[in-house]
């Protein structure tokens, strides 16, 4: 039988060291069945054949985002973008415009909104209370810890003042003892979003579709998701069934110190659920918060005073429970951001026995001595090069300041642990940075975003090189569950045409680099005509 789908005429880079180049690749039943050059390839089709004629075409394997929240993402991330929106005259200017958009009395919504829009202002709803017009709006901080409601959100949800929580949850109030409008934590949140409209399943599974058909138009036919659980899993399979899901999804279920034996039981019951573009047989630990706002654990206390406590109040609780998941099988994928936290969780993972399949979220502040670690271990440093657009390198940011001089030389050292000899992973963690790899492969290389005026490096790490960017979006990311992210016969058919190769272009040119073509298991996912 022929092939279904077949590229001539394109360089390839295989990321396969047995055949790094090649100049064309057939496809069938989501397979590479051809791989090298033309009269190679073309002995495998026919006239029943889609060909694909990509002379000017650079083609890489699919990319991998190493680190996101693709369903909640595609929840919190409706309405306004707030990205890079920097002062509160730009935040009322969306404002009117979504107000126009939704009419009054529709509810306004947004994410991604930075702190510092604020303008070192204290939120209260009065400063956005004329821009969002009639009717209610809550919106989304970046981080997803705080959310943002204008009078009549509140008014809608009769939050008249402070409550208590069971949470640290907080209804941030005015002098008056009046909501501001500020909402810091999930049950403060939930006080006023439980009185929005509730989408329908199909509304979410329409969102979840959006968000997979966007990434795949960026080259992204991988994920690993780090958060959810059977709900999640119902939703891929879902999608699944309804041919949506144009994207591999490998689910770290989320766990913390508060799940109970039960839940831990049946999880590992269930780990062998599974899809034929999904998989369940993953966890993901959280040990400790961000450097922003002191919740990073660290060696020596930040310059507040914080970053003293793990997440896990008990430590041995948190080995345990490691160790058990570990036992069971499992992938295991641990935040980890301050030093004292990624050298907690590699001493943990140290203790077990066979072969390391784990991986650490992050790794935002690490010493050299921890770094030579990883490629000992053979521990994965998943790491979000992106993440440098919220440092500045005069220090002035919530994050250097924190840290403190000594400290920041050592800021997200994806170079160097990658020099060690160490698998790096790269990703976005979207929603907290936008998930476009061409960004990430940029900073991962320049060691500043590309979104900034200032372009210094930062920290004292080496950069990546275009070659070992990729891999962190390609191979490595593949390898830590021992399979192979090339393009070789036999495997998946998961590739993306580009104007230019990635790897060997300047990143400067990255940024803007065409996606003429996504396929993922076989299906072009992603064309421009
Ligand atoms: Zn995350």
């Amino acid at each position: 039988m022929a092939a279904d789908l077949a590229v001539f005429g394109a360089r390839i880079r295989t990321m396969n060291s047995a055949q790094p180049f090649a100049e064309a690749l057939a496809v069938k039943d989501g397979r590479i069945v051809a791989l090298g050059s033309a009269a190679q390839v073309r002995a495998e089709c026919d006239a029943s054949t889609v060909i694909q004629s990509g002379s000017d075409w650079h083609i890489t394997p699919g990319l991998n985002d190493g680190h996101q929240h693709l369903l909640m993402g595609s929840q919190v991330g409706r309405g306004i973008n707030f990205d890079r929106v920097s002062n509160l005259e730009d935040v009322r200017a969306l404002l009117r415009a979504e107000r126009k958009r939704v009419g009054p009395g529709g509810w306004i919504q947004g994410f991604a909104f930075e702190y510092a829009a604020l303008g070192g202002v204290e939120y209260h709803h009065e400063l956005i209370d004329e821009a969002a017009g009639e009717g209610p709006m809550l919106f989304h901080a970046l981080d997803m810890h705080t959310a943002f409601a204008n009078g009549e959100a509140l008014n809608i949800a009769g939050v008249t003042g402070a409550r208590r929580f069971a949470d640290a949850s907080i209804i941030v109030t005015d002098s008056t003892g009046a909501p501001t409008g500020e909402l810091r934590e999930m049950s403060a949140i939930n006080a006023v979003t439980d009185h929005a409209p509730i989408p329908t399943e199909a509304e979410k599974l329409g969102w979840y579709e959006e968000t997979i058909r966007a990434q795949n138009a960026v080259g992204i036919t991988s994920i690993h998701q780090m958060d959810g659980g059977q709900e999640t899993i119902d939703a891929l399979r879902a999608l699944e069934a309804a041919g949506q899901l144009n994207l591999r999804v490998r689910l770290h279920q989320w766990i913390d110190a508060k799940t109970d034996p039960e839940a831990i039981a049946d999880i590992i019951a269930r780990r062998d659920q599974a899809g034929s573009m999904w998989t369940a047989n993953s966890m993901k630990f959280m040990l400790d918060g961000v450097i922003d706002t002191g919740t990073a654990w660290l060696e020596e206390p930040d310059t507040h005073g914080n970053g003293t406590d793990p997440m896990w109040p008990d430590m041995d609780h948190f080995r345990r429970t490691l160790r058990q998941f570990h036992d069971a099988g499992f992938y295991i994928a641990t935040h980890a951001i301050g030093d004292r936290a990624v050298r907690e969780v590699l001493d943990a993972y140290e203790t077990f026995p066979g072969e390391s399949r784990h991986r650490i979220e992050h790794v935002e502040a690490a010493p050299p001595t921890t770094v030579q670690r990883f490629a000992r271990q053979k521990v994965s440093a998943s790491m979000q090069p992106i993440h440098l657009r919220w440092i500045n390198a005069d220090m002035t940011d919530p994050w250097s300041e924190r840290l403190g001089v000594h400290r920041c030389d050592h800021a997200m050292p994806s170079g160097d642990i990658n020099a060690s000899g160490a698998n790096v992973i790269l990703g976005s963690d979207w929603p907290v940075a936008p998930y476009d790899p061409r960004l990430g492969i940029f900073a991962a290389q320049r060691r500043y975003a590309p979104d900034v005026d200032d372009h210094r490096s930062l920290g004292k790490s080496r950069g990546l090189t275009g070659l070992e960017t990729l891999a962190g979006y390609t191979i490595n990311a593949a390898s830590v569950t021992g399979q192979d992210g090339s393009l070789h016969v036999g495997g998946p058919a998961d590739f993306v045409a580009w104007g230019a190769d990635p790897a060997d272009c300047v990143p400067e040119d990255v940024v803007e680099l065409p996606v003429n073509l996504t396929v993922v298991a076989g299906r072009i996912a992603h064309q421009t005509v």
